[in-house]
């Protein structure tokens, strides 16, 4: 037998057993003792929780594996903990940060069906039920126990084993929470965070079937249009015709940023044509059509492009909600107030700077005036050029694990604090989902799918794997292309 043959076999071996350990009684243990604690991180008062999470859950397993970890209090909030694992090798060795969440979302638990209780781990077939079954604790366990599973191969004592790269693993308790502190965490921790890239798991797959790349997010600005005439509403009949009515403005102010198509009129809040190499990588998606879903609409949104380009290489401006009146007992009378929430997702390449003054601009340009334009909430855009030699090198890893070529999304649709990776730590970022879009996370009956899990585990099992064999491919790859936003 030739040395590479061994090694072939060695990795189909490992990835085999990383697989096979979720299908074991240990697995489902190890995941029912994680469901069970309450970590919803909106809701106040779980500080001790989370705490318990990271310091009797996360931090002994680690340990097992040669990591030594601290957890950190949050800079923004006296609950919603972090935990910094790093396990060492050597400073000049390449590091991969890998990262999840303990917490969860409210489980709301008097709405998920009958005999399922969201902090019981339950199997039904190939459905793991439970809050954070999917979202986020079962997705970083099977990281854990790849990573595990690659280091007791490598060795008899895995915290003795060499996988010629250092590991540090960043958990934080507050992602439900809008990542409270995340940012301000990372950026005052650069040193022991600093990596070569940055491996998460996250989220939905874009179909169970097909095993998912995403390399950044959408960003998302929320803000409101706002038209303040007069305190009280006057008479539509005796003012009529004398009073600007703060509704037609506003309704005009909507039609002028975006069309009865979708399509975004205001040029400063489109994007710049996305690369090639973004194209080329949406065009690759596969069309999913799943059950219940509603049918796209053929004639929205931007002229010339696929719905899926609309979703994952351009921008959307939404309307999320009309504020005027009183429609649930219309009066007569011309509102005195009217106001527009609006949310724009965008993609790299969408300059934000000054972009209350530009839309208030544009809009007085297009003769609309006393419109003012409240910025709100902004999360950034982010997106790993999908040429970079690392995703090059994950799907080739998930290639020769599944035999099945991946889907490469530039960016999700969504929007996740990614910004914080990409921009604060600057690292190239892979993100390898291990759940799928019916998973129900956020809403009562949330699982994972067990058969997802396994081929989860033999993936990352396979990418810890190549790292040590060829860490050139996967540590090499500049960093993230970022859109800030509006700054705020
Ligand atoms: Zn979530």
């Amino acid at each position: 037998m030739t040395t590479e043959t061994t090694t072939q076999d060695t990795r189909a071996e490992v990835t085999r057993q990383a697989g096979s350990h979720v299908r074991s009684p240990e697995f489902l243990a190890l995941l029912a003792a994680r469901v069970a604690r309450r970590t919803e991180s909106q809701a106040p008062g779980n500080g001790a929780e989370a705490r318990a999470y990271l310091d009797e859950e996360i931090v002994p397993e680690l340990a097992a594996l040669g990591f030594t970890s601290t957890v950190h209090p949050n800079p923004e909030s006296s609950e919603h903990p972090l935990l910094i694992a790093s396990r060492i090798e050597d400073e000049s060795l390449p590091t991969v940060l890998l990262y999840g969440h303990g917490d969860v979302q409210f489980a709301h638990d008097a709405q998920w069906d009958a005999g399922l209780d969201p902090w019981v781990l339950s199997e039904d077939g190939d459905r793991l039920y439970g809050r954070g079954s999917a979202d986020n604790k079962g997705q970083h366990t099977v990281n854990s126990l790849a990573l595990g599973t690659v280091l007791r191969t490598l060795a008899a004592d895995p915290a003795r084993a060499e996988l010629g790269y250092n590991v540090t693993i960043l958990i934080e308790t507050a992602e439900e929470a809008g990542s409270l502190g995340l940012g301000a965490f990372a950026a005052a921790h650069r040193e022991e965070l600093n990596a070569d890239l940055f491996l998460a798991s996250d989220g939905p797959r874009i179909a169970a079937e097909e095993p998912t790349l995403f390399l950044g997010s959408r960003g998302a600005l929320n803000f409101r249009l706002v038209c303040h005439e007069r305190n009280g509403d006057h008479h539509s009949g005796n003012w009529g015709g004398k009073l600007r009515n703060p509704a037609t403005v506003i309704a005009a102010a909507v039609n002028a940023l975006v069309d009865a198509h979708g399509v975004i009129r205001i040029p400063d809040l489109r994007p710049s044509d996305p690369p090639a190499s973004v194209l080329a990588a949406v065009a690759e998606l596969p069309d999913i059509v799943e059950d219940g879903a509603p049918a796209v609409d053929p004639d929205w949104g931007e002229p010339g492009l696929t719905p899926a380009e609309r979703v994952f290489a351009f921008n959307v401006l939404e309307v999320l909600a009309l504020d005027a009146g009183n429609p649930s007992q219309v009066n007569n009378a011309i509102p005195g107030r009217a106001a527009a929430h609006m949310q724009l997702r965008f993609v790299v390449g969408t300059d934000l700077s000054d972009f209350e003054t530009r839309v208030r601009t544009y809009l007085e340009s297009q003769g609309i005036t006393g419109v003012e334009v409240v910025a709100e909430h902004c999360v950034p855009a982010t997106r790993l050029d999908p040429e970079a030699s690392v995703v090059a090198a994950a799907a080739q890893s998930i290639v020769d694990t599944t035999g099945l070529k991946p889907a490469i999304e530039p960016n999700l649709g969504g929007t996740i604090p990614n910004d914080v990776f990409a921009e604060v730590l600057g690292l190239p970022t892979v993100w390898v989902p291990h759940s799928y879009p019916g998973c129900n996370q956020h809403a009562p009956n949330e699982h994972a799918l067990r058969s997802i899990l396994e081929q989860g585990a033999e993936i990352m099992a396979g990418m810890f794997w190549d790292m040590k064999q060829n860490p050139d491919a996967w540590f090499t790859s500049k960093t993230v292309d970022t859109a800030e936003g509006i700054g705020a």
